[in-house]
């Protein structure tokens, strides 16, 4: 067997140990005589299953006791729609347009109300943070939505904007879990796990109990209101049970690997490598302003397509992949989330140094 240094920003690698795990699992999880594929999501022991990942995600990412988790469906982009239809009960909500994400929640946001782009970082294709500090918050907002790590682009918010009073949502998709996060900041936080947490197929969201109500869109459908799950801890219907399962493998992980205070520092150290490279290169640079560089995801170009292309290529082949950028991109993006070894990003950089010296 051998295994590749997997770059991608989502589908993206998995702890090896939680993978072995899950592996030994799979036909006799824990003396039931059945995979958790297989069991019953009403049986005890799945619900033993459900409670536990719910109460490793509490006491990782510390939610206060006044926050539900809910275990949702439909990815991240689901939730595009599903906070306008909850939340927006003025029909109003401001959004800080900071990439391909925040512009489609942005756009979702339209179809149910009036959504105000009330900053945006399009002007420069998205390399950088607006200061978020005296927005012109509407009056009437019923929130502020932000993406707070640019999967596409490779930027993150140093800073939280003010708000102004008005509840904070937040889609920190591939951010979630990679350091330390103040939960009691956000009306709304919410990611979906196939960047740094578990299988697609699961969106976690953290949702402050008093923004949970029956006060929803008319129309609005029993499946995408945040009460129907509240009021059910996620089992309303068939959860995704095997990948909640897998979230709770990781969240063991992470409490192993000593939680996340822990994961920031492995996390800063390892962009460190690859960031450190890219500003004494002569060949590959990195595409942001440095002061809003994401510690996940990496963009990085040489001066043309063909020696990119060239570059992907060899990459590839020495077990090094999925590095090619965003379509509306291009160029290269390395993502390195909790689960790339630092090994996996000190031998990148080798090899890049390496192609640097041949090319
Ligand atoms: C990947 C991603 C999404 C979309 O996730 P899906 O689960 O595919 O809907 C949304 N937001 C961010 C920040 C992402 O990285």
């Amino acid at each position: 067997m051998s295994r590749v240094y997997n770059f991608s920003a989502g589908p993206s690698m998995l702890p090896e140990e939680v993978l072995k795990e899950a592996q030994q699992e799979m036909l006799d999880y824990k003396g039931s005589g059945q995979s958790v594929m297989e069991m019953s999501h009403r049986s005890k022991v799945y619900d033993e299953i459900i409670k536990t990942a719910e109460a490793d995600f509490r006491s990782l990412a510390k939610v206060p006791d006044n926050y539900k988790v809910l275990f949702l469906q439909g990815g991240a982009s689901t939730q595009f729609a599903m906070i306008p239809m909850n939340l927006m009960k003025n029909k109003v909500a401001d959004y800080i347009v900071t990439g391909q994400w925040a512009k489609k929640a942005y756009q979702e946001a339209q179809i149910f109300g009036k959504a105000n782009k009330i900053a945006s970082s399009e002007d420069k294709t998205f390399t950088y943070i607006p200061d978020v500090s005296d927005l012109p918050i509407s009056d009437d907002a019923d929130y502020v939505y932000i993406c707070q790590n640019n999967t596409i682009y490779g930027t993150r918010y140093k800073e939280l904007p003010n708000t102004k009073g008005k509840i904070l949502v937040s889609d920190v998709s591939s951010m979630f879990l990679s350091e330390p996060m103040d939960v009691s900041k956000y009306g709304v936080v919410y990611g979906g796990v196939q960047k740094n947490v578990g299988p697609a197929g699961v969106v976690i969201t953290v949702i402050r109990e008093d923004l949970i109500t029956d006060d929803v869109l008319p129309g609005t459908p029993t499946m995408l209101k945040y009460k129907t799950h509240a009021d059910n801890d996620s089992l309303y219907n068939t959860p995704p049970a095997y990948n909640i399962y897998v979230c709770g493998l990781v969240f063991k992980w992470l409490k192993k690997m000593g939680g996340l205070e822990e994961m920031k520092k492995i996390n800063e150290e390892k962009a460190a490598v690859l960031y450190d490279y890219l500003d004494n290169s002569k060949m590959f640079k990195g595409t942001v302003v440095p002061e809003y560089r994401s510690l996940m995801n990496v963009p990085f170009v040489t001066e043309s397509d063909e020696l990119n292309a060239k570059f992907i290529k060899e990459a590839e082949s020495a077990g090094f992949v999925n590095l090619k950028g965003h379509r509306t991109v291009g160029g290269m993006r390395a993502s390195i989330y909790n689960a790339m070894p630092i090994e996996g990003v000190k031998k990148l950089v080798e090899f890049m140094d390496n192609f640097e010296k041949n090319n």
